[in-house]
């Protein structure tokens, strides 16, 4: 039988905005070695906002932000919804019109014919992939950059901008008050992204440039560098690493800006945006344990 305070630990969590999915989880929130968080929407807001065009080879800042504000307009991705704004916010609403063969490729960006040129949107890597190199400005760019290619030629970038969610330096510093050894981040973003976030924020370490299945291959190396027997949270939006919320030992989605297949995949869910929830919901493991022995 499960002790009455497991039952108290939930329902009071739940009352905090901390969504337990069962009483065995409270005892591994208690004593958890180490805490994966994703970086986009999880760290930080997740919520873009376009800073700048960059263009090369002879194509106007226009022009490029035009290209990959046509080819972006069916993608939910977070960084697609930022340049779509931006350009109609210089005129004319984006619209299908000599848009065709739209795909997405998760974690990487997209591709489309736009008025009979192929155009790609997305990360450095996934340029690289296909041939083509984003220029030397756009690889020394430190935050989150577009890189935009038309026809096979580089033809400039796109700066975004995120922000460090505000909750999220003190989520860190109260799961290592409350015994959480390590604190590692994930991130499809690149590098140079990636490191700003995690000295900013005084992370342990932090893998980048991952594509969503590099990212369960990171966690399991996490998990092994934790020890046989330690428990390894993570902590997502849902976004590209449901399945890493499905292998942690406690998986934790952010509810309010998590995907639904995340909120069901997920053991913990954390009712509001915030990572603070994760600091909320270990100190409630370690109260209920306190209740129950
Ligand atoms: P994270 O792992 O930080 O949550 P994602 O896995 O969602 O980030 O995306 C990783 C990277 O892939 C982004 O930083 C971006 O460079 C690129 N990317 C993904 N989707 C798109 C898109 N629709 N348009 C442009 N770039 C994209
Ligand atoms: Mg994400």
């Amino acid at each position: 039988s499960i002790p009455l305070g497991y039952f108290g630990g939930i329902g009071r969590a739940s009352r905090h905005g901390v969504l337990v999915k069962g009483s065995n989880y409270l005892d591994v929130l208690a004593k958890l070695h180490t805490v994966v968080f994703d970086k986009t929407g999880t760290l930080t807001e997740g919520v873009f906002e376009v800073n700048g065009v960059e263009s090369a080879n002879g194509y106007s800042a226009e022009q490029v932000l035009a290209f990959a504000a046509r080819a972006e307009q069916y993608s939910n991705h977070p960084i697609a919804r930022a340049i779509v704004k931006a350009f109609d916010k210089n005129g004319e609403p984006v619209s299908p019109e000599g848009v065709s063969g739209h795909g997405e490729t998760s974690g990487s960006g997209v591709a489309a014919r736009v008025d009979g040129r192929n155009v790609l949107v997305g990360s450095g890597r996934y340029l690289r992939a296909q041939g083509i190199l984003p220029g030397r400005d756009g690889q020394r760019q430190s935050g989150t950059v577009a890189h935009v290619a038309v026809d096979g030629n580089y033809a400039g970038h796109i700066i975004i901008s995120d922000r460090i969610r505000k909750e999220s330096q003190k989520a860190i510093s109260r799961l290592r008050q409350n015994g959480v050894r390590r604190i590692v981040m994930l991130t499809g973003d690149n590098a140079e992204t990636a490191r700003t976030v995690a000295e900013t924020l005084g992370l342990d370490h932090y893998f980048a440039d991952l594509l969503p299945g590099d990212k369960v291959t990171a966690f399991e190396k996490i998990q092994a560098d934790a020890g046989k027997g330690q428990k390894v949270a993570f902590v997502g939006d849902g976004i590209n690493d449901a399945p890493v919320i499905a292998r942690a030992d406690v998986g934790a989605a952010m509810g309010a800006a998590g995907s639904d297949a995340a909120i069901e995949t997920a053991d913990v869910v954390l009712m509001t945006g915030s990572p603070e929830k994760m600091a909320d919901a270990v100190t409630m493991g370690k109260q209920t344990r306190g209740i129950v022995w």
